[in-house]
């Protein structure tokens, strides 16, 4: 049924004369009225429209009704509480929508009981309300994104209504068939990358670049692969990882114009990330793959979804994002194509630690109505790979710093800005605040900061027994870690006594971690302490499989480190699903798949969860290669 009947259906639930005017806004589609009920959504009349339209509906305010704009600043602070710590200074209108936006420090004091408090605002200001979490710590990240978005807002919108049209144009003919070409990830880790075609058009599942190599072949999905750029018709991004995102620019760069779609905490960390990558490459006089322009491009066609979202992507598709438990924001793609016709999973990187409360996020989302063929990461599908839990990764992690502070050594992290440092400074302060370990400085240097900020602002996706911890203090802002700006003191911090030293990059790839790395590493009482995944030809890798000899890059040129502190992985914290995770994830299933697609992984690993998934459930299993396309239906 086309929009318009449905529309037409939908009057039941909204009276004709009220609406004003219509229009799609990229995925969803916008109704602007003077009926302030309908704003408020005190009538209920969003999701019953949602429903009738099978679309998300937002409704909006047209320009006569809206309150001044002074005026309506006076009304919000008589009627918000104090202790919701909204900032009047940072309250930003956008006309042309009819939106305000208001950043506050406990969003829920502005919803009140039942959200009783916003529909007495939204009444009396006649606006339509955005209220944004203010992260509890300052970052130029956010600030930096938010401004670019609100002087680009007019272009942003056009884009969108461009967007809306083409996602609602004419469909050619009913789909015959969905090919999946790995252009990424096949029989390895990184460079995260899948081209999903139909007869309409194709969608992009990521684009990332491989960490280690240096031939670009490698590094860089095998984008050749892609016939035109113009039909793909969207891109969706799982998360911020470096292996996930970091080629999107280059696309940007090359001509494509089209929407990319992820989780709004995904948008600040692949700006982040993708920053410090050009940063750091600037720095050492490396070129520069592509501009910061050409990120500033990849932002302003960020089309940004909730979680559970169901967002209409191309005539026939339907795309929405759910949990992974992999990193904040992180998330696994459902692609729905024609009325039932076929349902595509991806995973991206994704934790299914079904068991566990502890952790910063929760278990990855499977309870999928339909799903026909899912592309799964097998990072840790291989028969050995088993981690112990979080609880016994916390005791042997304090272990080995606890014995390393003893001989007095240093403790060297080299961490992934995302997700395992904000989990790893949780276990620190649990470990200092109930004296498992002896209260001595914990040095934090790299982007750790800034990731932590955004984990602030974005508090309501961690698990519940984070945010319940996150009420008692905030161990991100503690008193026990200290942010290294300024990288004069590292000669300080590495004289003084036994102490912890956290930096990016996690795979010794980059970051300030090497200068610390070269000079630590000959001391036999330091330790090196790995929590994360290394890829094959990284430098950490090297380490990691025990090399003791090796080459460190400098400021200067090279160096030849000897290593003779002692080595460690603490595998348990890993954002990834280890062997049992993997198969349970699918077990659990509320329907079995037809086809599970292995990528994201080591060949032996891959064909080792093959096997078991063979032999355990009989579905047919696949391991694509670089370059291959899979036809299904
Ligand atoms: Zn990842």
């Amino acid at each position: 049924m086309e929009i318009k009947e449905r529309l037409y259906s939908a009057f039941e639930i909204i009276q004709p004369e009220k609406i004003k005017k219509i229009e799609y806004e990229g995925p969803f589609l916008c109704i602007y009225t003077d009926e302030i009920s309908y704003i408020t959504g005190e009538s209920g009349i969003i999701p019953k429209l949602a429903k009738a339209l099978k679309k998300k509906v937002i409704i909006r305010p047209v320009p006569e009704i809206r309150i001044e704009k002074e005026k309506a600043i006076e009304i919000m602070k008589k009627i918000i509480p104090e202790n919701a710590g909204v900032d009047y200074n940072e309250i930003y209108f956008d006309e042309r929508k009819g939106e305000v936006h208001l950043y506050a420090g406990e969003p829920a004091f502005v919803r009140g009981r039942g959200d009783s408090t916003l529909w007495e605002l939204i009444s009396a200001i006649r606006w339509r309300v955005i209220i944004h979490r203010k992260p509890a710590i300052e970052s130029n990240i956010i600030k930096t994104v938010d401004l670019l978005e609100r002087n680009n807002a007019e272009s942003k919108n056009e884009f969108l209504s461009y967007v809306g049209m083409r996602i609602n144009r004419e469909k050619i003919k009913d789909i015959e068939n969905i090919r999946i070409t790995a252009l990424g990830a096949a029989n390895e880790v990184g460079r995260s990358s899948f081209l999903v075609s139909t007869d309409q058009g194709d969608i992009l599942l990521d684009a990332g670049l491989k960490p280690g190599p240096k031939l670009m072949h490698e590094e860089y999905p095998a984008l050749h692969f892609i016939e035109d750029l113009d039909r793909i018709e969207c891109i969706v991004l799982t998360h911020a990882h470096f292996d996930h995102c970091a080629a999107l620019p280059y696309l940007f760069k090359y001509g494509y114009r089209g929407p990319v779609y992820m989780t709004e905490a995904t948008k600040y960390l692949m700006t982040l990330i993708i920053s410090d990558y050009l940063n750091v490459r600037q720095k050492s006089g490396l070129p520069l793959p592509y501009s910061y322009a050409d990120l500033t491009s990849l932002l302003a066609h960020t089309v940004v979804l909730d979680y559970g979202e169901v967002a209409d992507i191309a005539p026939d598709a339907k795309l929405t994002l759910y949990n992974a438990g992999h990193i904040l924001g992180s998330a696994i793609a459902h692609l729905h194509f024609g009325e039932g016709y076929y349902n595509l999973v991806y995973t991206g990187d994704f934790k299914y630690d079904f068991r566990e409360r502890n952790r910063l996020l929760d278990p990855a989302f499977n309870n999928f109505k339909r799903n026909d063929t899912i592309i799964m990461e097998g990072t840790y599908g291989g028969n050995e790979d088993i981690m112990p839990s979080r609880a016994e990764a916390v005791n042997s992690l304090i272990g080995i710093i606890k014995n390393t502070l003893e001989n007095n050594g240093k403790v060297l992290m080299p961490m992934l800005a995302v997700g395992r440092a904000q989990e790893i400074l949780l276990v620190l302060y649990d470990a200092f605040e109930n004296g498992q370990l002896p209260k001595v400085p914990v040095f934090v240097e790299g982007m750790i900061h800034e990731t932590s900020a955004i984990h602030t602002k974005f508090v309501d996706e961690l698990s519940l027994e984070v945010r319940r911890k996150l009420l008692e203090g905030n161990p991100f802002t503690s008193r026990y870690f200290e942010l290294i700006k300024d990288t004069s003191v590292r000669e300080e911090i590495l004289e003084a006594g036994p102490c912890i030293i956290i930096a990016t990059s996690g795979m010794l790839t980059g970051g300030p971690i090497l200068e610390y790395f070269r000079l630590l590493a000959e001391d036999e009482k330091n330790s090196l302490i790995f929590t994360s995944y290394q890829s094959q030809g990284t430098l950490g890798r090297k380490v990691r499989d025990g090399e003791k000899e090796v080459v460190v890059p400098t400021e200067k040129g090279e160096a030849i480190v000897k290593v003779n502190m002692k080595i460690f992985s603490a595998e348990g914290f890993s954002g990834h699903s280890d062997r049992n995770q993997l198969m349970e994830y699918i077990r659990r299933l509320p329907n079995r798949p037809r086809n599970i697609l292995l990528v994201h992984g080591e060949p032996t690993k891959l064909t080792a969860l093959q096997q078991a998934i063979r032999n355990e459930l009989h579905i047919a299993t696949y391991i694509p290669d670089i370059g291959e396309t899979m036809r299904f239906r």
